[in-house]
């Protein structure tokens, strides 16, 4: 049994993120292990461009209202204390609501090594669609 050793808070980076977000890495293993861990801060408004994941995605709101969107238009409003997950290659996208911060903790798993990406980046959501989602 040991303590991970905690790593410094890392600033998303604009090319795949609207916004400001921030996120600590609780947990990353090494192989045989391909579980993966982040705890994900978002400003009001903020989220993720569309993307996909390999393995699928788990998404546990910790504080505030998620907003988390799919290609057909289903918006999921997600509360502290709600999961949601994303089957592997559904692509979507999760940010903030425009009036809170909003923070999840996303669990997610490595393909594996020399199996590709575990997560693949597409456009970003615009005003439009956010504003949208927020409405519906
Ligand atoms: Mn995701």
């Amino acid at each position: 049994m040991e303590f991970i050793e905690p790593q410094p808070t890392s600033k998303a980076p604009a090319e795949w993120f609207t916004g400001d977000v921030w996120w600590d890495v609780i947990m990353a293993g090494d192989e045989p292990s391909r579980m993966r861990a982040n705890w994900v801060r978002f400003a009001p408004c903020a989220r993720t461009d569309w993307h996909s994941h390999a393995m699928g995605q788990t998404l546990h709101i910790v504080a505030g209202i998620a907003l988390i969107g799919t290609r057909d238009g289903t918006v999921l409003k997600a509360h502290a204390g709600q999961t949601v997950y994303t089957p592997p290659g559904e692509e979507h996208w999760h940010g903030a609501a425009p009036d809170r911060f909003m923070t999840h903790l996303a669990m997610w798993e490595s393909p594996g090594p020399d199996a590709g990406p575990e997560t693949t980046w597409g456009d970003k959501v615009t005003d439009e669609t956010y504003r949208a989602a927020h409405g519906s």
